[in-house]
């Protein structure tokens, strides 16, 4: 569904990616691990084109995003194919980002309907459905300071998973939770890794990446150090880093 080649991206003169490749093919869930700083969230970010990057390729559906511009001044060219990918690619992050003036259910609809140009009674059909599947059918008409960090995750993921997105981006999910709430999300992404959504996750959550991913890759200052499946890199470290690293993260 979605593929990086070689991307570079600067801020400044600071050098975030020096050269990532990863490939996310459809159904496959993959966990990016890494110490702060290493450049995951850039990396979605990038991914999803909230960010823009200085060399490399980026393909979307097998289809190649078009620049404009080169190096620090390269840009999307193509607005239509920029809005394509970024509501095909939904991002959940860390502090959950709902509207706070809109109840959950105004927060799921706002947009497929103001972005997707969809039916508004499909949506919210959509959206309830989305808000049950997640566990929060009764929170519909709540607004989000009245639910527990976890409900508002998964709310949340509700609203990414309302847009039909061919894949989620997720940004440390888990981390701004209490570890009892913690679980009630993971319990959502595993469910959403069993029917074989395409999805990428940073995390910090090792037990999450080891449960949920078919391939994890570990970044280590701008660059993939490691990547394997989830039982060679949690299992059988090659490099000194990650053995590190992991040893860091418990
Ligand atoms: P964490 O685990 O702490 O979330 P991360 O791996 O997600 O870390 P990034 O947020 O991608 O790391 O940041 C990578 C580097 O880029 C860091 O050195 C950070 O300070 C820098 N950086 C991130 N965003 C910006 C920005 N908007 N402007 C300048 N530097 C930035
Ligand atoms: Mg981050």
């Amino acid at each position: 569904v979605i593929e990086v080649r070689d991307l570079h991206k600067a801020y400044g003169s600071l050098e975030v990616l020096k050269g990532v490749s990863l490939a996310a093919p459809r159904g496959h869930t993959i966990a990016l691990i890494g110490s702060s700083g290493s450049g995951k969230s850039t990396l979605l970010r990038c991914c999803n084109l909230l960010e823009d990057s200085q060399q490399g390729d980026i393909i979307f559906m097998g289809e190649k995003v078009r620049w404009k511009g080169e190096g620090p001044n390269r840009h999307p060219a193509d607005r239509d194919q920029l809005v394509r990918i970024r509501t095909n690619l939904c991002m959940v992050f860390q502090q959950f980002n709902l509207w706070s003036h809109m109840t959950i259910l105004q927060n799921v609809m706002e947009a497929p309907i103001t972005v997707q140009k969809r039916d508004r009674a499909e949506v919210e059909q959509a959206a309830r459905r989305y808000l049950e599947k997640v566990g929060i059918g009764d929170k519909a008409d709540a607004y989000p300071a009245q639910l527990s960090g976890g409900q508002q995750q998964r709310a949340a993921i509700a609203r990414a998973l309302c847009m039909e997105p061919m894949a989620i981006l997720f940004d440390e999910p888990t981390s701004a939770l209490d570890p009892e709430l913690q679980q009630e999300v993971v319990r959502v992404i595993k469910a959403l890794a069993e029917e074989h959504r395409t999805m990428i996750i940073v995390t910090h959550g090792m037990r999450l990446a080891a449960d949920v991913a078919d391939h994890v890759i570990f970044l280590h200052q701008g660059r993939i150090e490691e990547e394997g499946p989830p039982d060679q890199v949690f299992g059988n470290p090659q490099t000194e880093r990650l053995r590190q690293f992991l040893s860091a993260s418990g």
